[in-house]
């Protein structure tokens, strides 16, 4: 072969779509270069065919073969062109079959290539689809499920090997693998969790700097995204939702622009948990994600249980976990059109007044009067009545001629169904109570299961997604569409986020507010999500958490030191860390001076840069942990600050010794230590302990250190009634806690916004001025902010998260 110039060899390589840095790698190599040349020349001319990435990555690894095979074998231009052709036409799909094909071809010394059989050795033709790689993968697991539960995510590379040498899977193209693998892992071992994450050696001593390795695992790993699979990624394309009267699509289509339209739609009649936070992220996120809009509608349709104070902490709520309402709307909005349908449904013998009481319709229904349900059930004396009747009898509850209870609309459905939704539900019914917004108007007022469906039908949406508690409401909201003539919405079911080991019933919560036992309905101990903020857990932190959770069918039901687990590695990569001594105990060094200063520079993160640093000035005087020293002398396992052991101080040039001790004589509680600046001599310590000057000490007014608010997984069961369960040292307050001054410019410059999170698809901006947003890491304490009742005369701190996990201890 002639050589060809460098820039011949550009130009060919450019001609399949080879861009220049990929050139001038593949220029490395001089021979695979030449080789390479050569094929690009027995390809069919580029101007009649368009090269995939692909395809030219399978060439040049045919060069790569060829280069490396024996001189004596080296391929002859026919078998060559013979390759080339078949990459070309997409029949060799992968480096296997190229592979086999250069393998074949170089065995058949000279001989004419017998297609056929080329073909089948190259496994040309053979298509094998995702589905199968699918179900033979979800096969596998299921054959070795008890191996992989044991190993869990630890068995992914030995899977992955096994699964692509299966023979079935031979010619399967390998990108299928991992995210099939992934996907079927899931399915049977759920999300990662701490099980999944391979331990760090046990440090027997904080070191001085800290973690070394700037982990940023949890936002910098290449994210999955929750809408693209599972429960959201299966759902429906816009415009795909069956619909009895198929042309009132075209006109759902047009008002939509074909985009995703949902919404979130609360009842304003408490303040939202944790659970709601899917809900949130599900509706705003799936609708963001996919470039649509999402409503922020108050479903107000019972005066009775509503409050202004509900409204506004929702709106709060959605804005902290950073969404935007497309609009924000009301039921009690739409309240003349649903009227309006309501008489539609009268007149198409759909809908009749009915007298019976609560106990006579439930009898009607088939419960007995024990309670228990499967009785016979049969249509009341109403339901038969002429639609002129009905009409009118529902204009006199209009206009107030029945007392509540006295009259109701009910919709007729089928009794025969075996769907209790579908056992003539009641769509209206009288209320003598004022609503909110619209005043004294109504005397009615439509029940959720009229309202639902046919508001989210007026408002477009393509997805009216909820928790699988409604699952059975699916058929009579798609019924009431259809017997009102309106576009039906889909409504699709996904399973909801429970958090084990507290109490998320507002009637529970209430109790526990009323009973002093917190401090409101945002005590940083609840899961409100009020409390949740006020906590100091980052809202970033909490859509990261659902994301890796993912959206099924089945509930997520997740223990609270797991969740705990996820923010506190969330916190790990995204806070400043400062020395934060809880319980102090003054250090005088005695052979320092009064002014002796020396400044010493920390990194607020030691391992990543774009923290910065700081100084910290060391004296004479200053606080160290309670806890970092003992009067015990000679204990091997305790390697900070005794008696007989000298101790480093983080980033102070040289160590410390105890002189003596002083106690309160009264208590015997050490109240000082006297120690020495080992300036002369340079020790080795076995650790470095956290250290704050007092001369600049900042004084924390209150440091409250939470725990878990009950004792155990289920406080509900407990067989006394939660409140027994209680977690008596659920907050412990410490009042002489300090910090460095440093703090001060944590807080001014809060929200700590690390790069990296920016990238994140679950990243949410702060605002700035907020109390919570104020965290840094207190080495061995855990996570603090300050809490919301601090002020600059009286600081107040909260621990957002241990630094370890609880049940570690
Ligand atoms: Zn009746």
């Amino acid at each position: 072969m002639v050589s060809a110039s460098v820039e011949e060899l550009t130009k060919s390589f450019s001609s399949i779509g080879f861009e220049e840095p990929k050139i001038k790698e593949i220029l490395k190599n001089q021979k695979v270069s030449s080789i390479l040349d050569h094929l690009v020349k027995l390809a069919p001319p580029s101007s009649s065919t368009t090269w995939t990435k692909q395809e030219r990555s399978l060439l040049h690894n045919l060069a790569g073969l060829i280069n490396k095979g024996s001189p004596n074998k080296s391929l002859n231009e026919q078998y060559s062109k013979l390759i080339v052709e078949y990459i070309v036409n997409g029949n060799l799909k992968t480096n296997l079959q190229v592979e086999s094909a250069y393998k074949y071809t170089t065995a058949t010394t000279g001989a004419a290539i017998d297609v056929k059989d080329f073909e089948k050795q190259t496994g040309v033709g053979i298509v094998i689809t995702e589905d199968q790689v699918r179900d033979r993968v979800a096969k596998y697991i299921q054959e070795n499920l008890e191996t992989i539960q044991t190993e869990r995510y630890k068995s992914v590379p030995g899977l992955f090997a096994i699964i692509k040498n299966l023979p079935e899977l031979k010619w399967a193209e390998p990108k299928y693998f991992k995210p099939i693998i992934d996907q079927e892992l899931l399915k049977v071992l759920g999300p990662k969790d701490e099980r999944d994450v391979i331990k760090k050696e046990k440090k027997k001593s904080s070191k001085a700097t800290g973690t070394k390795t700037a982990s940023t695992a949890t936002t910098t790993a290449k994210e999955r995204s929750m809408f693209t699979e599972g429960f959201l990624g299966d759902l429906h394309r816009v415009g795909e939702n069956p619909q009895a009267y198929p042309e009132l699509m075209k006109e759902h289509l047009k008002v939509t622009g074909g985009k995703v339209r949902t919404r979130f739609p609360p009842e304003p009649n408490g303040y939202l948990h944790i659970g709601h936070s899917k809900a949130i992220m599900v509706n705003f996120g799936f609708a963001k994600h996919w470039d649509g809009v999402c409503y922020l509608r108050f479903d107000d349709t019972n005066p009775e249980a509503e409050a202004p104070e509900y409204f506004e902490s929702i709106k709060r709520m959605v804005d902290w976990l950073g969404f935007k309402p497309w609009k924000v709307t009301y039921s009690s909005d739409y309240f003349d059109r649903l009227y309006e349908l309501a008489e539609v449904l009268i007149e198409n013998d759909k809908g009749y007044i009915c007298h019976c009481t609560a106990e006579e319709i439930k009898r009607g229904r088939g419960i007995r009067e024990d309670g228990t349900p499967g009785g016979e059930r049969r249509a009341c004396v109403h339901r038969a009545r002429p639609i002129k009747e009905n009409l009118l009898e529902f204009r006199k509850m209009r206009d107030g001629h029945y007392k509540p209870g006295a009259a109701i609309l009910r919709m007729k459905q089928n009794l025969e169904s075996p769907s209790p939704q579908m056992w003539d539900l009641i769509a209206y019914r009288v209320l003598n109570a004022p609503h909110p917004r619209t005043g004294d108007k109504w005397k009615i007022y439509p029940t959720y299961d009229f309202t639902h469906c046919l508001v989210d039908s007026f408002e477009n949406i393509t997805h009216s997604l909820c928790t699988t508690e409604f699952y059975l409401s699916r058929e009579s909201y798609e019924w009431l569409c259809d017997q009102v003539h309106v576009y039906r919405p889909a409504q699709r079911e996904y399973g909801r986020l429970n958090i084990t080991g507290t109490i998320l019933s507002k009637r529970k919560i209430a109790k526990l507010v009323n009973g002093g036992y917190v401090r409101g309905w945002n005590d940083p101990r609840l899961f409100t999500l009020e409390a949740i903020r006020r906590r100091g857990i980052p809202p970033g932190a909490i859509l990261s958490f659902i994301n890796t959770l993912g959206v099924t069918t089945n509930d997520s039901n997740i223990q609270l030191v797991r969740f705990e687990s996820a923010i506190r590695k969330y916190l790990e990569d995204t806070t400043p860390r400062l020395m934060f001594v809880l319980d102090p105990i003054e250090v005088v060094i005695d052979n320092l001076t009064e002014d002796y200063s020396e400044s010493c520079v920390i990194p607020y993160r030691p391992g990543s840069k774009e923290f910065g640093d700081r100084t910290v000035v060391f004296g004479k005087k200053i606080y160290i942990e309670r806890s970092d020293f003992s009067e015990k002398v000679g204990d091997k396992e305790f390697f900070r600050l005794t008696p007989d052991q000298p101790v480093g101080l983080i980033r102070v040039p040289h160590t410390i010794s105890v002189k003596s001790v002083q106690k309160d004589p009264a208590t015997g509680k050490i109240i000082r230590i006297i120690a020495h600046y080992n300036n002369d001599v340079k020790i080795k310590p076995k650790t470095f302990i956290q250290w704050v000057p007092e001369k600049y000490a900042l004084k924390v007014s209150e440091t409250r250190v939470y725990d878990q608010l009950f004792k155990s997984e289920n406080p509900a069961a407990h067989p006394e009634g939660y409140l027994n369960d209680i977690n008596p040292e659920s907050e412990i307050v410490y009042k002489n806690s300090v910090i460095e001054p440093n703090f001060k410019h944590v807080v001014e410059n809060s929200p700590w916004v690390v790069d990296d999170a920016k990238k994140s698809e679950f990243y949410v901006a702060e605002k700035k001025g907020c109390k919570e947003i104020c965290r840094f890491q207190a080495m061995r304490v855990g996570y603090f902010t300050l809490d919301i009742e601090s002020t600059d005369e009286k600081v107040i701190l909260n621990r957002i998260v241990s630094l370890k996990d609880s049940v570690s201890k």
